[in-house]
């Protein structure tokens, strides 16, 4: 489903709205070069050292690669447990399998919505078209009362994306809600997963829920925050907790990730594949894995 119009203003662009304050960006950071997997190289953003975590989100990879071999093997089989991983192809494919036979093919332009839940055990490919390999991959917590939920897999097409388009910019609806469109993601906790392209100098404003996390990552062109703040390709903005997003493209326009969540505030222990509250249930993670627990988690 598309949609080619919005018939409020508010909610993605001109200057209308102005009455709420615009929300801060607090700080800009680059992310670092690393490789994960089977030797996939990729770009860590949230998950590095300037930024661990920004609740509820606990990672984000680009990987964007022509070279077959700065992808290695892939992702092969690994497990996670007590959170969600959200991939979004903008060019290529990324083939996952499940160990109880789950299969699916992401092309360009789709998303993948997991919910590894209390645990999955998978496989992630990714494969170029037209020599490029270029995604995102997120990492959303899940709270103490969901960590063990059923598995679930969305693999949501490219044309199941609505998009808003006017005046110079559009928008990707992925999850959440801008104006009046909805996203297809089903989503766990609240969050809002928009993928925006302005052309030179138009403008954007997004309300987001007052108290949630958000971050921009410019992947093309730069933009200006309404805080005065410019971003440049390849970095992320954390955002402030109050406000409207406003945003006004470069010049030569820009693509840009906003991303929000509603924050989870409990303690997180990580474990390589496994994010739960406790050192314990991190440890019970591993042996249930090697017990064979997770080969009949996914149904
Ligand atoms: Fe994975």
């Amino acid at each position: 489903m598309r949609s080619s119009s919005l018939n409020r203003k508010r909610g993605l662009t001109g200057k209308s709205g102005l009455s709420k304050s615009t929300r801060p960006i607090t700080s800009v950071i680059e992310g670092i070069q690393t490789s994960d997997g089977a030797g996939v190289k990729l770009k860590r953003i949230i998950g590095s050292p300037e930024l661990d975590t920004l609740d509820p989100f606990l990672l984000l990879d680009e990987f964007k690669n022509d070279d077959p071999k700065a992808y290695g093997s892939g992702f092969p089989s690994h497990p996670h447990r007590g959170f969600e991983t959200v991939t979004y192809m903008l060019h290529g494919n990324f083939r996952h399998k499940d160990s109880v036979g789950n299969e699916g093919l992401l092309t360009d332009g789709s998303v993948q919505w997991m919910t590894a839940g209390r645990g999955v055990i998978h496989s992630e490919m990714p494969e170029q078209t037209e020599g490029l390999v270029w995604g995102f991959q997120l990492w959303i917590n899940l709270p103490k009362k969901l960590k063990m939920v059923e598995p679930a897999y969305q693999d949501i097409p490219s044309d199941a994306i609505p998009e808003i388009v006017r005046d110079g910019t559009t928008v990707k609806v992925i999850a959440g809600k801008l104006g009046e469109q909805e996203g297809p993601a089903q989503t766990k906790i609240g969050a809002l997963y928009l993928d925006i392209y302005l052309q030179g100098e138009s403008d954007f404003v997004a309300p987001i829920p007052e108290g949630w996390n958000g971050f921009l990552y410019v992947y093309e062109g730069s933009v200006e925050s309404g805080d005065g703040t410019t971003v440049g390709t390849g970095h992320l903005a954390v955002l402030g907790m109050e406000g409207e997003v406003r945003l006004t493209g470069g010049s030569s326009g820009s693509r840009t990730l906003l991303v929000a969540g509603e924050p989870i505030n409990e303690p997180i222990a990580r474990g390589g594949p496994f994010v739960m509250n406790t050192r314990g249930e991190v440890l019970q993670a591993f042996e249930d894995y090697q017990n064979g627990v997770f080969d009949k988690a996914v149904s």
